[in-house]
Order: C-alpha cells, then sequence, then structure tokens
C-alpha cells in the first residue's frame, strides 16, 4: 500500500490517496516535438469524488512512458 495524502479542490480538503489503486487507465494522445503518440496512462482520481487530482509520481511515470514510446516510434533519442 502506497499511501499518501494530496488535496482535491472538489472537495475541498485533503483525502488519502492511495498509488495502488486511486486512479483510471485512459489512453492519451501526446505531442511532443511535432510527433504524436497514444499512451495508456493511470490518471490519479479522488478516491472520494472522483475528480482528476495530481499525484507527482503517477504524473512521472507517465512521463518517462511517453519518452520511451517516442524514441520508439520516432526511432530517435527524446534529449
Ligand atoms: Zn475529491
Amino acid at each position: 500500500m502506497e499511501q499518501v495524502f494530496h488535496w482535491c479542490n472538489k472537495c475541498d480538503q485533503e483525502i488519502k490517496f492511495n498509488r495502488n489503486k486511486d486512479f483510471e487507465i485512459r489512453n492519451e494522445a501526446l505531442e511532443f516535438k511535432g510527433e504524436i503518440i497514444f499512451v495508456e496512462v493511470k490518471k490519479p482520481i479522488c478516491p472520494k469524488c472522483k475528480e482528476e487530482i495530481f499525484d507527482e509520481k503517477l504524473a512521472n511515470e507517465t512521463m518517462k512512458k511517453a519518452v520511451k514510446l517516442w524514441e520508439k516510434q520516432t526511432g530517435r533519442k527524446f534529449k
């Protein structure tokens, strides 16, 4: 169990967020340097109201995944 506290704007209070289950899997189109890639991302959601919230760790995971896919798709180095 990986639990942290996050602020939820909709609930207007701090909520307990569990990184292992409080998320939705969504497919998102992201654009980097003119290339569009489709990434399956974990969107953090508030366990109380199901509103999307921000979680740094999940955001970083998404970014890493996106960069890998981008490099695979373009055959270039991202940086
Ligand atoms: Zn909430």
